[in-house]
Order: C-alpha cells, then structure tokens, then sequence
C-alpha cells in the first residue's frame, strides 16, 4: 500500500463537513458518543449523516451509498408531504381565503374603532394602523377567522351531530397550531364535551370542513383512530378517505398566520 493510499484510509470526516455520494449531498456530524453509523432526514429534508468520532471517511460513504434507496425514497416522501404554507403580506389587494373563495384585503383609515376586521363587499376591510404593525394585522386576522369561522360552523354540527346520532358538543374555533381540529371529552357520562377547530381551517372549501367536523364529532362516541372510529366516520361520510386526503394536499398550502 502506498503512503497516498494510507492517507486516503486514515482521513476522517469533520464535523460539518458537506460530502456528495452518488449525486446526493448530505451533512456531516461527528460525535463522540455515538457507535455506529446513521442518516437521518431533516425537517427541511436536507439529509444528516451521523459519523463516530475517528471513523474513516470511506466507511461513512459505504454506510451512505448502501443506503441509497432508503434515502431516495424517504427524500420522495418528505417532498410530497412538505408543507407550503405562503407568509401574506398585510398590503392592499393581498388575496385570503375562506370556505374556498378568494376575499382581497382592503387597507381602509376609515376602518372601526373595534379594530374588528369586516367582510364589505367581498373584501376584507383593515385599519391601516393595524396592516402596518404585523402582530396587530396578524391577531386582527386570526380573530376574523375565529368569529366568522365559529359562525358558519356552529349551524354545521347539529345536523352531523344529529347524523351520527352522537351528542352536540359546545363549539370553539380558535389557534390549535398545525391541527384541524380536536375533541375534548365532557365531565359527566353522557356530557358531549368540547369540539375545538383551528382557525386556518376555515380558508378550506365547506366539504373539507365537514369532514373535520365529522372526524371530531367521532370522537364524542370512539376516542382513538382505530378500526371503530374509522367506521364510524365512513357511515357518516363514506368518501372520507378522499377528503382527507384532499385535506392533507390543500392544508399544507393554506395560510398558518405567517405575514412577511
Ligand atoms: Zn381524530
């Protein structure tokens, strides 16, 4: 073996080294601590690659090149499941939606001294002095959505609740973070409890609404998502499988409360 070659053998990675193997680059980590090799997918589907510390390089690009397909196929996965939720600007014309239309902002001095956003004539109507402080624009507009959100849905539940003869529970909309909904079971036996929408849900087509509200009012009879409450849901909505499906693609390109 030449000295090159010896070289070669005895290099090892550091730590937030970039190395390429077979077209695909990933990140390098170095640790101490760990024993053995391992990749691992990021949030940003960027890809790590988890090296001991004093290994050689050459080992961690075997590790890497024997574990191509699952890295291709996990990459495919996170790509088509990543979200893509837009950040609105608070300007003139900047496009909302809600139960599946397109609403254009208005940026109004005229606007109520409330600071309540309005639905005039097909736009939604903001203070200016609201649109030019993005926390004020921002909880401004998440309200909108709450009290209008809680308006149209609250005549939506009695008949679903009647449908699948479960009990009508109390109804709030309001931030939930990344979920579309979630039920909270009542004290007493026989109380309904409580069914909580996130508000970004109310900028989805009506159909996609209803079927949350379908899934959440399961859930006063069967908790858990398994083979009963999944029954449940279909004799209620058999097509439920292609509206969540339709939820999960149109959901992570709704709007999440980002302003740029
Ligand atoms: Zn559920």
């Amino acid at each position: 073996m030449t000295a090159l070659a010896d070289n070669r053998q005895a290099e090892t990675p550091v730590d937030g080294d970039s190395v390429t193997v077979d077209g695909i680059s990933m990140r390098v980590r170095v640790s101490a601590r760990r024993k053995r090799f391992a990749l691992t997918v990021e949030p940003d589907a960027t890809l790590t690659l988890h090296v001991p510390e004093g290994r050689p390089k050459t080992e961690a690009e075997d590790f890497a090149r024997a574990h191509r397909e699952w890295v291709v196929a996990k990459l495919g996965q996170r790509e088509r499941t990543r979200p893509l939720n837009p950040a609105k600007r608070l300007t003139e014309g900047e496009v909302f939606r809600y139960l599946g239309r397109t609403y254009r902002l208005a940026v109004s001095d005229s606007a109520p001294a409330d600071g309540r956003i309005r639905l005039v004539a097909g736009r939604l109507v903001i203070a200016r002095r609201q649109a030019e402080d993005e926390a004020e624009g921002r909880a401004a507009l998440v309200d909108w959505y709450c009290r209008a959100g809680r308006a149209w849905a609250v005549d939506r539940v009695q008949p679903w609740a009647a449908r699948m003869a479960v009990g009508e529970p109390e109804l709030d909309v309001r931030d939930l973070g990344h979920k579309w909904g979630a039920y909270r079971p009542g004290e007493g036996m026989g109380e309904p409890g409580r069914m909580s929408l996130g508000w970004p849900l109310f900028q989805l087509p009506m159909h996609l609404v209803d079927y949350v509200i379908a899934h959440e009012l399961a859930h006063v009879k069967v908790s858990g998502h398994g083979a009963d409450f999944w029954r449940l849901v279909r004799l209620a909505l058999p097509e439920y499988e292609e509206r969540r499906a339709e939820l999960d693609e149109l959901g992570r390109r709704m709007w999440m409360g980002e302003i740029r």
